[in-house]
């Protein structure tokens, strides 16, 4: 992991007592490009974002909910696989706390057992004459509060149930950086094939019957994993399809 004094120079970290989503903090004002990872935490989302237009809920101190801005190579191509490079972030980190049980589901989700402990959205910015930029949120169940209630989500966690003692939000947030430090590093140097075996190996749904659905289509196959850009494989009666949208859901048959 990386020192501290590594850390501080890597980030650019922002404290917000409330906001309406640390995407759009990122989104809407970036700040200059100094060479740092510009990082926007928050105690309070009021508006946080889904995939597709969708909520995600956060509560005041049962939750971590930051994003950071992830600027590329102008002229580079789109930075495949990169939401798959955070939620392997976020799973290391947590296993190094001694979380068992991670896993991923493509394209953005951190699970326990099949229940949803985290969710990932990564939203592009145009260069705009800049450099090219990806803005990466992180939301992170802390402790739910009771009978908080949560729509179309068939199951969810948060980590106080899979941990003895929940660790301060500072030294939780300094693991999740560290961890995306390391993978941002490694993402930059060899791309995505570099990290695609350590996905695999938290697939979720690996070889298991699922169903593709979104953006007005429907397919039932095997998960087989994912490609070198990061897009979903699904083995069906006409053999294999790479799914590259996020913009679909993905559910176990
Ligand atoms: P799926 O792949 O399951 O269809 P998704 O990856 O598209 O979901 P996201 O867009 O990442 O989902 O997140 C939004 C959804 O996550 C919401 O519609 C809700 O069901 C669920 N959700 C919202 N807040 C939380 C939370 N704090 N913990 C777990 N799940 C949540």
């Amino acid at each position: 992991a990386a020192s501290l004094g590594t850390l501080a120079t890597a980030f650019d970290v922002r404290l917000l007592a409330e906001c309406a989503s640390t995407n759009s903090e990122l989104i809407d004002a970036p700040p200059a490009d100094d060479g740092r990872i510009a990082i926007v935490v928050t105690d309070r989302q009021t508006a946080g974002r889904g995939r597709r237009g969708r909520l995600w809920q956060s509560w005041s101190g049962g939750s971590l909910t930051f994003s950071a801005l992830w600027r590329f190579q102008p002229g580079a191509p789109v930075p495949a696989g990169l939401s798959l490079v955070v939620g392997l972030a976020v799973v290391r980190a947590l296993e190094k706390l001694g979380v068992e049980g991670l896993q991923l589901k493509w394209p953005n989700d951190v699970l326990v057992h099949g229940d949803k402990l985290a969710g990932i959205l990564v939203e592009l910015l145009p260069g705009r004459g800049r450099t090219p930029a990806a803005v990466v949120g992180i939301g992170l169940n802390l402790r739910l509060p009771a009978g908080a209630s949560i729509p179309d989500q068939p199951g969810v966690t948060d980590l106080a149930a899979h941990l003895a003692e929940l660790p301060d939000r500072s030294a939780l947030l300094a693991s999740l950086l560290a961890e995306l430090h390391a993978l941002f590093e490694t993402y930059a140097a060899a791309g995505f094939p570099a990290l695609r075996g350590a996905w695999q190996q938290r697939n979720a749904f690996a070889d298991l019957p699922v169903r593709v659905s979104g953006e007005g289509r429907e397919l039932d196959g095997i998960c087989a994993g994912v490609d070198e850009d990061g897009a979903l494989l699904i083995r069906g009666d006409d053999g294999l399809v790479r799914i590259l949208s996020g913009e679909v859901s993905l559910r176990v048959r």
